[in-house]
């Protein structure tokens, strides 16, 4: 489903990421853990190509793009972006548009799809969320965990092959954590493929196929969740699990 291979990453001369081989499965949840400034982000948002790497390739579904030589085109990019869905740490919904709206808008503009199919859709995705009764309303009137099931209500409107989370749950409130962490919990039982960086660590070593412990630009570690996050085999990955536990 995606293979990443030798990604590079620099910022002006800063490397951030270096060599970065990792692959994820159909139906897999990856998780991405490590310290603040590691690279997760950037790594997450190379391959939604939000940023653009400097090297090594991208694979998802059976588009592959190469950043060894130029950069990619428009057209590259957004054959790449159709296959993942991405939900921020902030929730960006548009807020002038209600909760209906905010889910149709893409793929109104994307896929000139019929609004009365896309407002059918957008309905059964709210309710798999739980945010139906929400549908009118503004998102200054939700609250941040209402606003975040939204966001993965809309990112899902687009059916990725795979779901990108980039701390789904760290701008909120500890009492509307648990609510987000359902709604992800249950995309996994149904199978939906996905890489979720995170820093709660219970939720990823319950729901996670694998996990990557990421330092530095690179990865440490990698493989089963269950082994990685907590039986790891790495000093680095050791103390980074003993300072959150
Ligand atoms: P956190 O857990 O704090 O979100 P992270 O592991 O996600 O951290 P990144 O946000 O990917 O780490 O950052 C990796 C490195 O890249 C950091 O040193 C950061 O300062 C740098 N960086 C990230 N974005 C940019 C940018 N747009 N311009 C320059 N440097 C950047």
């Amino acid at each position: 489903m995606i293979t990443v291979s030798k990604l590079n990453k620099k910022f002006d001369q800063t490397t951030v990421l270096e060599s970065i081989d990792f692959s994820v499965n159909k139906g897999e949840v990856v998780c991405l853990v490590g310290p603040s400034g590691s690279g997760k982000t950037t790594l997450l948002r190379c391959l939604n190509l939000l940023e653009i790497p400097n090297g090594g390739t991208i694979t998802i579904g059976d588009k592959t793009v190469n950043f060894d030589q130029a950069p990619p085109s428009k057209k590259e990019i957004a054959q790449l972006r159709r296959y993942s869905g991405m939900v921020f740490q902030g929730f960006h919904l548009f807020p002038h548009k209600t909760v209906i709206e905010n889910i149709i808008e893409a793929p109104l503009v994307v896929k000139k799809a019929n609004r009365k199919t896309l407002i059918d859709k957008g309905k059964s995705l709210l309710e798999k969320v739980g945010m139906l009764e929400h549908i009118a309303k503004y998102p200054d009137a939700l609250s941040g965990g209402q606003q975040q099931r939204v966001a993965i209500a809309r990112a899902l409107m687009m059916e990725p092959e795979v779901m990108l989370f980039d701390e789904p749950t760290s701008a909120l409130d500890p009492q509307l954590v648990k609510e987000v962490l359902r709604v992800i919990e249950s995309l996994a039982k149904e199978g939906q493929t996905m890489v979720i960086v995170t820093h709660e660590m219970n939720f990823a070593r319950r729901v996670a196929d694998k996990a990557l412990f990421m330092d530095d630009g690179i990865i440490v570690e990698d493989g089963p969740a269950k082994e990685v996050l907590s039986q790891p085999e790495k000093e680095r990955t050791k103390q980074f699990l003993q300072l959150l536990d």
